[in-house]
C-alpha cells in the first residue's frame, strides 16, 4: 500500500466539500478519481499532496503520516502532482523549468548557482524532455508552448523530482479526443516504465475505463463507489450521479 487515505473531510465555510473519503493505492497501480464537476476531486488531490490540511481523516504515504505536512515536504518524500491549472514558470525556458524541478532533488539544493549547469540535472531535464517530445522546444519560453505541450512540460516538472507517487488532475484537459488518446498513452507507457505508482483524474471516461486498475467515484464530497472500471460501468449510483447533475 503506497497510499491510504483514513476518512479525510475538508469544508470551504459552510460547504463540505470531502466527507469522510477513504480509499488506499496499491504501489504499481493506476487509480483514477472520477465524478461531475464540484464532486470534490481536485480538493481530495490537494489534501493528499499537502496543499490543504484535511479538517478530519489522515493520509498515510509509504507509511508515514503525512497529513498536514506542506506540499515540499511531501514532495520530497516521493509524491508529486500537477494541477488542473497550469503551473509553470512562463517567463524561464522548457528546459529551465524541468531544471528548477529536478535540482530540488539534489542534496545541494540550496546552493542553486552551482548546480545550473550540473550534467546529472541537465541529463535528467533533458531526458524528460525528449520523452515527452518536447526536446526541440528546450530553449523557448515556456510561455510559447502550445496547450497541449504546456501539459506535458507539467508533467516533465513533476517527474523531475522523481516521485514514486505521481498525482495528475486533469492532464488532458482542453486537449482533442486524439490528443487526449496521445497523451494518457504516453503516460502510461512513462508510469509502467518506471514502476510508478498513478493517481489521475479524468474526465474522459474512456480513458479512464481504458487505463484504470481502479476507480473511485465521487459524488458532492462523498465516495460513493470504488472498483474495477468494469465495476464501476455498470454501478447503478453511479449512472445516476453522472445522470443527475454535473457535466464532467
Ligand atoms: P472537482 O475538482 O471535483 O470539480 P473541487 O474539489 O474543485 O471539485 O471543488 C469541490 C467543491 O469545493 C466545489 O463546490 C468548489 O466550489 C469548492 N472549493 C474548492 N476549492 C475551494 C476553495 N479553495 N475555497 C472555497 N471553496 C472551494
Ligand atoms: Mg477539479
Amino acid at each position: 500500500m503506497i497510499l491510504e487515505v483514513d476518512a479525510v473531510s475538508k469544508r470551504f465555510g459552510a460547504l463540505t466539500a470531502l466527507n469522510r473519503v477513504g480509499f488506499a493505492v496499491d504501489e504499481g497501480q493506476i487509480f483514477s478519481v472520477i465524478g461531475p464537476n464540484g464532486a470534490g476531486k481536485s480538493t481530495l488531490f490537494n489534501v493528499v499532496s499537502g496543499l490543504f490540511a484535511p479538517d478530519a481523516g489522515r493520509v498515510r504515504f509509504r507509511g508515514v503520516d503525512i497529513t498536514g505536512l506542506p506540499p515540499e515536504r511531501v514532495n520530497r518524500l516521493g509524491l508529486a502532482k500537477t494541477f488542473q491549472i497550469t503551473n509553470i514558470f512562463p517567463e524561464i525556458s522548457v528546459l529551465d523549468n524541468v531544471r528548477v524541478a529536478a535540482q530540488s532533488r539534489t542534496p545541494e539544493s540550496g546552493r542553486l548557482a552551482s548546480l545550473w549547469r550540473r550534467p546529472d540535472v541537465d541529463g535528467v531535464a533533458c531526458a524528460l524532455l525528449e520523452t515527452f517530445g518536447l526536446g526541440a522546444r528546450r530553449d523557448a519560453h515556456a510561455r510559447d508552448l502550445s496547450h497541449g505541450e504546456q501539459r506535458y512540460l507539467e508533467i516533465c516538472v513533476a517527474l523531475a523530482t522523481d516521485p514514486r507517487l505521481l498525482l495528475l488532475d486533469e492532464p488532458t484537459a482542453g486537449m482533442t479526443p486524439g490528443e487526449t488518446r496521445d497523451a494518457t498513452a504516453l503516460v502510461r507507457k512513462v508510469v509502467l516504465e518506471r514502476g510508478l505508482t498513478l493517481l489521475l483524474i479524468e474526465h474522459d471516461m474512456s480513458v479512464v475505463m481504458g487505463i484504470s486498475d481502479r476507480v473511485a467515484v465521487l459524488h458532492f464530497g462523498e465516495k460513493i463507489a470504488e472498483g474495477t472500471p468494469e465495476a464501476i460501468r455498470s454501478d447503478p449510483r453511479v449512472i445516476e450521479a453522472y445522470l443527475g447533475g454535473g457535466d464532467d
